[in-house]
């Protein structure tokens, strides 16, 4: 019995979230009193992952799984999981993951609970905490299948280092070639800036922004954090920036470590996709904007005073 872990890569590097599932694997095995095993594809660093947790990684070479394919890497996975007979199977929460691990439930017959937001509470029987109705709640959901699938949360389990000498083995799954019905020949992507799904820091702008070309402040508060840009829905309906930053219920969900909310009012719809931010820190010159009864910190004020003021003071801390 072992417990295995799914991850995650980009042009042969570790994501982020990598270490973090390997983290959480580590933990489900020794609450399970087994090892965690990791499947990599295409990866050339995989020794990191001995700093956290894992005994042997099943490497995977394979010129056809470069690109993710949900449906292949699903297939890759499940044979994993019958080589080392594994129980659990802890996965990322995102969106190529949960666009893949439903396949992988299906294929293993196992029940899948993503959202996941700390170590398991019982193992026997099997209980997890996860986030329920869009962040306002929590469900401790039982997962009573023969193996369990655990899709952990950006951020929420945090990277726990433990040197473990690490084994690496050749895998070589066998893919149907209809795993290959939907290719991805090219991804085009931003370079040398932050992701909202990868950053620890988000800086996020509203229709109190009044325009578009107030957006240089956004940008280089952005910089000097080391953090990526995202804004309200009505901002990328009116095409003041791109649909890709929208974030809330209808856009991408934000679990970074820090949330800086300026100029936005809080609707629950906002509210719904950035509320798993740990830290969330809002300016807006309304005291009643209802962002306020979410945040950790607020700022009463003018967007157009406060930001400059906070990056002069952010790069003399820098400097
Ligand atoms: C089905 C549905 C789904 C939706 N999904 C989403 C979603 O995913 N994401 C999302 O964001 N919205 C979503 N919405 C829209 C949501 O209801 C709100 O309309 C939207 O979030 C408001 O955007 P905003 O806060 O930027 O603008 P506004 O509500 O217009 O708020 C602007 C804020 O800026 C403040 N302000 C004004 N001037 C300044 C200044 N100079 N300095 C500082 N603050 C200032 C104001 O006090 C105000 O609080 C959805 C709505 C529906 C019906």
């Amino acid at each position: 019995m072992s417990v295995l872990v799914y991850t995650e890569s980009e042009n042969g590097k570790f994501k982020k979230n990598a270490f973090e599932v390997a983290s959480y694997a580590n933990e489900v095995a020794s609450q399970l009193g087994t090892s965690a095993i990791a499947i990599s594809f295409n990866v050339q660093d995989d020794e990191r992952l001995g700093e956290y947790g894992i005994s042997k990684v099943l490497k995977v070479s394979n010129e056809h799984l470069k690109t993710f394919s949900a449906k292949a890497f699903a297939d890759a996975i499940a044979q994993a999981v019958k080589k080392e007979n594994a129980k659990a199977v802890i996965v990322s929460s995102s969106a190529d993951t949960k666009f893949m691990a439903p396949l992988l439930a299906a294929k293993l017959k196992a029940g899948y609970v993503p959202n996941v937001v700390s170590a398991p509470e019982n193992v026997d029987p099997f209980t997890v905490k996860r986030t329920a109705f869009s962040n306002k709640g929590f469900a401790h959901t039982q997962i009573n299948t023969d193996i369990k699938i655990v899709g952990v949360s950006n951020n929420a389990f945090g990277q726990h280092e433990k040197k473990l000498n690490l084994e690496i083995e050749g895998f070589n799954p066998e893919i149907d070639e209809s795993c290959f019905s939907v290719k991805s020949f090219e991804v085009d992507k931003v370079v040398g800036k932050a992701t909202i799904a990868d950053a620890d820091i988000v800086v996020s702008g509203g229709r109190g922004l009044k325009g578009p070309e107030n957006w240089g402040m956004i940008e280089e508060l952005a910089e000097v954090l080391g953090a990526a840009t995202a804004c309200s829905k009505p901002v990328s309906d009116l095409g003041w920036r791109p649909h890709g930053e929208h974030v809330g219920q209808t856009g991408k969900p934000v679990a970074s470590n820090l949330y800086i909310a300026i100029g936005i009012s809080g609707a629950i719809q906002h509210l719904a996709g950035v509320s798993a931010s740990k830290t969330k820190v809002v300016i807006n010159t309304d005291p009643e904007a209802p962002f306020f009864r979410a945040a950790d910190y607020g700022i009463v004020g003018d967007a157009f005073e406060v930001v400059p003021k906070l990056i002069e003071k952010l790069k003399d801390f820098k400097a």
